[in-house]
C-alpha cells in the first residue's frame, strides 16, 4: 500500500494545475450536483482540498464511504471553473483517477457535525475530543498554544535562561492547595505528592548555582474547577533568577511577554515596559480588586466621609465607595439589572443616583443625597449626566470588593468606559506577608512561605516581641495581572535561614518544624544561597487571553470536565485489588455507595 502523499490538503495552488498528485485526509463532505457531478471535500491538518467527481462510478465509490473516513485521492490538479477566494486552495480542484479508503469511519451518524462541534454540549465534546479537535476552530486554539509555548521558550532562552525539568514524583509543597498523592509501593504508608509548583526545586537550583532557570512546568493542585482554572493540572512559565531583585524579574517579564501577546493575541496592542505598579492597598481602594482590569477607565472613590451621615440607614458607620460613570445613558431597567447582577455576585446591595441635565440629583438614593448635593457634586467631581453607583459595608474590604464588581460591570457596559482591544498589564506590589486564615482564624502566610519580608529579620523580631503588628508586615511579593486576570504570583525569596526561622516562628512553627517540613531548602540555604527571585505566569490563562476564550477547556488539548473527570479516558478509574494490595491501600468508600 502506498500511503505517502505528494501534497497536503492546504498546499495546492493554481501553479500546480496539470500536476499528478496524491492527497490524503478525512472525507469532510460530499455534495452531489447531478448524476455526473459531485464535489468531495478532503481535510487534513493543513486545510481542505476540493475533489471533483465527474463519473457515476467515482461518485458511487465516494458515496459508499462514510464521512470522516480517511481517504487517499490520486489525481490531477485542475483550475476551478468557479473559484473560492476565501480558501487558500480555492483556485484548484483535484480530478481523481482513483480513491483509496485508508481508515473507515464505522458510523453514519457522528456525535456532532465536525465544523460545528463548538455548538455541541460539552460532555459530548469532551468524550469525543478526538473528533472535536478535527474542527479547525478547535484545533487552532491548540496550535496557538503550541506557538505561544515555543515563542516563550525561544525568548526565555535568548534572555539567558536554562530550561530544566524538575521531578513530578516529589513531596508535598506549600502553594496552599490540596495535594495529589501517589502511594509508594516500596515504602508502605508513605506517599509521593505531585508538585503544586516546582517552587522548592527552582530555589534549590538557585542554591546549586544555576543562574537563570525556566520551565514550562506542569503543576498539580486538587482544586475545584472555575472558568479560568481547570481541575487537576495546569502549566506555568516557571522562572527564577539568582542575584536578582524584584526589578530584574519585572524587566525580564516586561521584555518577554508584550511581544508574544502582540504577535499571538486577538488584540495586537499590549502594555510597554514599565508596566504600571500598584500597591495592594491602593489596588483595593481604587479598583476594588487585586486584579484590576486597567482597560476600564473608571476609578473608585472613597465616599465614606461624604455620605456616612446622609441619613440612609445602610450608610450608617459603613465604608462607602462610589463608582462614577460619566455621561451615563444607562436606562432605568439596565441600572436595575446591574444592581441585581452585583447582588448575585457579591450578596451586597448597589446604591445609585444620577445628576440630570439640569444638575439635579435624581433616582435611586437621590432623596438622601439632594440635601448635600453641592458638596457631593464638588467632591466626587460630577457633571450633569453622570451616574454614581455605590457600595456600603461596615467591613472595608467587602465594600471595596463590591465597588470593584460594580466598576467591572459598568466598565464592560459601555465602549466609552473601556478600551477593549488591548492587553493591559500591571504589577500589584507590596502584598502583606501574613493574613488571618479564613478557616483557622490564626496568623498564616498570605502566599507561599518563601517570600522575603520587607524589613528583613529586624521587622520579624519586632513582630515576635509584640512591637509591630505582623499583619502590617509587607513582603517582596508581587502579582502579574492582565485585563483583570491574575497571571501569576512571584516573589523575592527569603534565602537566609535565620530570617526563614523567624518568619515561620510567627505562624507558630519552630526550628524543628521548619527543618522537618523543608529539609532540603533549609539545608541548602545553610550552605550559602544567592539572593533570588522569580515568578510563574500561567500558560493556560495566557493562552486563554490570547485566544479570547472564556473557558479554559478551549485551550487545553485534552481537558477534564468540571468534576475533574476525563470522560474520554475514563479517569479517575477503578484499579484491581492486586494493584491496591501492592500499594498497601484499602479503599473504604466507593463513589456509587
Ligand atoms: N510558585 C508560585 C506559584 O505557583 C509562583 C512563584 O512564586 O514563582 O504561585
Amino acid at each position: 500500500m502506498v500511503q505517502s502523499r505528494t501534497h497536503n490538503c492546504g498546499e495546492l495552488r493554481i501553479g500546480d494545475a496539470g500536476k499528478k498528485v496524491r492527497i490524503c485526509g478525512w472525507l469532510e463532505n460530499l455534495r452531489e450536483v447531478g448524476a455526473e457531478l459531485a464535489f468531495a471535500i478532503v481535510r487534513d491538518f493543513y486545510g481542505t482540498t476540493q475533489v471533483v467527481l465527474e463519473t457515476p462510478e467515482l461518485i458511487a465509490e465516494m458515496k459508499a464511504i462514510n464521512k470522516e473516513s480517511t481517504v487517499a485521492v490520486d489525481g490531477v490538479v485542475r483550475e476551478r471553473a468557479s473559484k473560492n477566494p476565501k480558501l487558500p486552495t480555492g483556485d484548484i480542484e483535484v480530478v481523481p483517477e482513483s480513491i483509496e479508503l485508508l481508515g473507515r469511519c464505522r458510523f453514519n451518524e457522528l456525535p456532532f457535525q465536525i465544523n460545528r462541534s463548538r455548538e455541541a454540549d460539552e460532555a459530548t465534546r469532551l468524550k469525543y475530543r478526538f473528533l472535536d479537535l478535527r474542527n479547525p476552530e478547535v484545533k487552532n486554539n491548540i496550535l496557538l498554544r503550541c506557538n505561544v509555548v515555543s515563542a516563550i521558550r525561544k525568548s526565555m532562552t535568548e534572555h539567558g535562561f536554562t530550561e530544566i525539568t524538575t521531578p513530578i514524583l516529589t513531596v508535598s509543597s506549600p502553594e496552599g492547595a490540596r495535594d495529589y498523592l501517589v502511594p509508594s509501593r516500596n515504602h508502605p504508608g508513605k506517599f509521593y505528592a505531585l508538585p503544586q509548583s516546582p517552587q522548592q526545586f527552582k530555589q534549590l537550583l538557585m542554591a546549586s548555582g544555576i543562574d537563570r532557570y525556566f520551565q514550562i512546568a506542569p503543576c498539580f493542585r486538587d482544586e475545584d474547577a472555575r472558568a479560568d482554572r481547570s481541575p487537576g493540572e495546569f502549566y506555568q512559565m516557571d522562572m527564577e533568577m539568582s542575584f536578582a531583585t524584584q526589578e530584574d524579574v519585572f524587566a525580564v517579564i516586561e521584555d518577554v511577554l508584550p511581544p508574544i501577546f502582540e504577535q499571538f493575541g486577538i488584540y495586537n496592542r499590549a502594555s510597554k515596559a514599565p508596566f504600571k505598579r500598584i500597591p495592594f492597598t491602593e489596588a483595593m481602594e481604587k479598583y476594588g480588586s487585586d486584579k484590576p482590569d486597567l482597560r476600564i477607565k473608571l476609578e473608585i472613590k472613597n465616599a465614606t466621609e461624604l455620605l456616612a451621615n446622609c441619613g440612609l440607614p445602610a450608610f450608617d458607620s459603613a465604608n462607602i465607595y462610589a463608582v462614577i460613570a460619566p455621561e451615563c445613558s444607562m436606562a432605568r431597567k439596565a441600572v436595575d439589572k446591574l444592581a441585581a447582577d452585583v447582588e448575585v455576585q457579591t450578596a451586597e446591595k448597589m446604591y445609585w443616583f444620577r445628576v440630570d441635565e439640569n444638575g439635579e440629583v435624581v433616582g435611586g438614593i437621590s432623596k438622601f443625597v439632594a440635601p448635600i448635593k453641592d458638596k457631593v457634586v464638588a467632591e466626587l467631581g460630577l457633571n450633569n449626566g453622570d451616574m454614581v453607583a455605590l457600595s456600603a459595608n461596615t467591613q472595608k474590604l467587602a465594600a471595596q470588593k463590591t465597588a470593584g464588581v460594580i466598576r467591572t460591570k459598568l466598565g464592560a457596559s459601555d465602549d466609552r468606559y473601556i478600551d477593549r482591544e488591548c492587553y493591559e498589564f500591571c504589577w500589584i506590589v507590596d502584598f502583606p506577608m501574613y493574613e488571618i486564615g479564613e478557616e483557622s482564624g490564626e496568623l498564616e502566610f498570605c502566599h507561599n512561605p518563601f517570600s522575603m519580608p520587607n524589613g528583613g529579620l529586624e521587622i520579624l523580631k519586632k513582630a515576635a516581641a509584640g512591637e509591630v503588628d505582623p499583619l502590617t508586615i509587607l513582603a517582596y511579593q508581587y502579582d502579574l495581572v492582565c485585563n483583570g486576570v491574575e497571571l501569576s504570583s512571584g516573589a523575592v525569596r527569603n534565602h537566609e535561614p535565620d530570617i526563614m526561622l523567624e518568619a515561620f516562628k510567627l505562624v507558630r512553627l519552630g526550628e524543628d518544624d521548619v527543618k522537618a517540613k523543608f529539609p532540603a531548602m533549609y539545608n541548602a540555604f545553610c550552605y550559602g544561597a544567592p539572593p533570588h527571585a522569580g515568578i510563574a505566569p500561567g500558560v493556560d490563562r495566557m493562552v486563554m487571553l490570547l485566544a479570547g476564550e472564556d473557558s479554559i477547556r478551549e485551550i487545553i488539548p485534552f481537558p477534564m470536565n468540571k468534576n475533574a473527570q476525563d470522560m474520554m479516558m475514563g479517569a479517575p478509574g477503578e484499579v484491581t485489588q492486586k494493584q491496591l494490595d501492592e500499594l498497601h491501600i484499602a479503599v473504604t468508600a466507593h463513589e456509587d455507595e
